[in-house]
């Protein structure tokens, strides 16, 4: 990689996300600018083309250079590139989109608020939640629970939800309204001789003592990825959904299922709440929605919640909250050129079959190696996390940073996977256009990078 005034400029002036920016400052890792992608292939300005398997991050799901969309895109802008949503505005754009999300989603979905990417519609979600229960009365039930190790953005309230410490420290977050409680991370469970149904039990019966402590009366919701992502990529326990939810219903807590990344086919179902059975109040959606040829993000609020929504604005005039780019007709347009792709494509099918003919070959392809403590995954979201002996199950000490350095040296073979943020984890959630041509050159780059650094 070259190091000449588009670098100096870029460590002058460009403060990047979710980066160590003294390093980055010092020029200690390189830069990889990219200038084209086409498929599953990402290519830099050096000429290195490099196979994606992360889709960006986890959101070009029809994958890159996709003409269809370029040209609504451009026929979009064209015609109308902006106007807004308020007081009842729309164009043919956002109002088509809203019917083919509401043509997809759960039978008991009425409507959908757009923003524009994954945190501002979680944030829309929790004040939805709060003013749907000051509607009904209920100002005290607002506490919110999450996951230890869910994500749901990097906003105050939704980096507040997400349940990992890198995004807490330093920023006095999370919220005191905001409590965590156990994922079903089954292999990080407790105690390794307990049996998956016991570990579901225990996440289950953690979730009640968290909600007899502080009072059913004051939480108003629960927030889970219906598979985890950037906690580590965990499909859940089998059980955990079907154990959870009559809790929260026991305890009249609406459920928010946050389908950033498993909206839109990624499990191989339309979405991960009808795969594992959910029922929810709130949808989240965004990456997937626009394979992210436009920033675009979706709240889809269930019956409940809009009648009571409604009656609300009877009582308080217009609901107090608006982007200005909420429902942008350029996002619109790309979203509907991308969904009937996903549709013409049959990527949601594709996800399920080739993410199992990947899951096996990355299994056949390092499975046996003593460091590997398990490959899982669920369609085309899977992970290998590493461990020192999976004998004892004992973790790698954090300081080696073994998952970057896996992730480097895949790089050096050709192949984009994510160093997950907390553990050794290796993410891989591709295109949903992946074919298994494409499966086994991943599997075969990965037992390359997993034999240079771990021999
Ligand atoms: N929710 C989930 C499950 C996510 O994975 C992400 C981003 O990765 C977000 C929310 C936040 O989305 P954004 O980065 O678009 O704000």
């Amino acid at each position: 990689l070259r190091n000449d005034k588009l670098d100096q400029w870029d460590r002058e002036n460009f403060f990047h996300p979710s980066t160590h920016l003294a390093q980055h400052a010092r020029g200690e890792a390189p830069n990889r600018i990219i200038e084209t992608a086409s498929g599953v292939h990402i290519e830099d300005r050096d000429g290195n083309k490099l196979l994606d398997a992360f889709a960006g991050l986890y959101c070009v799901n029809v994958g890159y250079g996709r003409q269809e969309i370029a040209d609504a895109i451009a026929e979009q802008a064209k015609k109308l590139a902006y106007y807004h949503a308020y007081v009842g505005h729309g164009t043919e754009a956002s109002i088509t989109l809203s019917k083919m999300i509401l043509d997809r989603a759960p039978d008991n979905m009425s409507k959908v608020y757009f923003g524009l990417g994954g945190s501002d519609a979680n944030e829309t979600n929790i004040k939805l939640v709060w003013y749907y229960n000051n509607i009904l009365g209920r100002p005290q039930k607002k506490k919110i629970i999450s996951r230890w190790r869910g994500y749901h953005g990097s906003g105050l309230m939704t980096g507040s939800l997400t349940g990992l410490e890198l995004f807490h420290k330093k920023f006095d977050l999370p919220f005191d309204n905001v409590l965590h409680t156990e994922a079903p991370y089954y292999f990080r469970r407790p105690d390794v001789n307990m049996s998956e149904a016991d570990f579901v039990a225990h996440c289950a019966a953690e979730l009640e003592a968290l909600i007899a402590r502080e009072g059913a009366d004051t939480i108003a919701a629960f927030i889970g990825e219906p598979a985890m992502g950037t906690g580590g990529l965990v499909p859940p326990s089998a059980g955990y959904w079907d154990a959870i939810q009559p809790i929260l219903k026991k305890h009249d807590i609406l459920l928010i299922a946050d389908e950033v990344v498993t909206g839109f086919g990624r499990l191989g179902s339309m979405f991960g709440s009808g795969h594992y059975g959910i029922e929810a109040d709130i949808i989240t959606i965004a990456k997937g929605l626009t394979s992210a040829y436009a920033p675009l993000s979706g709240s889809i609020i269930s019956n409940r919640v809009w009648d009571v929504l409604m009656k609300g604005t009877d009582e308080t005039g217009p609901i107090g909250h608006g982007w200005t780019y909420s429902a942008h007709p350029i996002g619109a347009a790309a979203a509907i050129a991308n969904l009937k792709l996903v549709d013409s494509l049959g990527l949601v099918s594709n996800a399920g079959e080739t993410g199992a003919y990947l899951k096996q070959a990355l299994t056949e392809a390092i499975g046996d190696h003593p460091s590997v403590g398990e490959i899982r995954g669920e369609g085309l979201l899977i992970a290998a996390e590493f461990v020192e002996d999976r004998e004892t199950r004992t973790f790698f000490d954090p300081s080696r940073k073994i998952g970057p350095a896996l992730a480097t040296a895949l790089i050096q073979n050709g192949v984009i996977a994510r160093a997950m943020p907390q553990g050794d984890i290796l993410g891989f959630a591709p295109p949903l256009c992946l074919t298994k041509e494409e499966a086994d050159i991943i599997a075969a780059a990965v037992k390359n990078a997993v034999t240079t650094v771990l021999g």
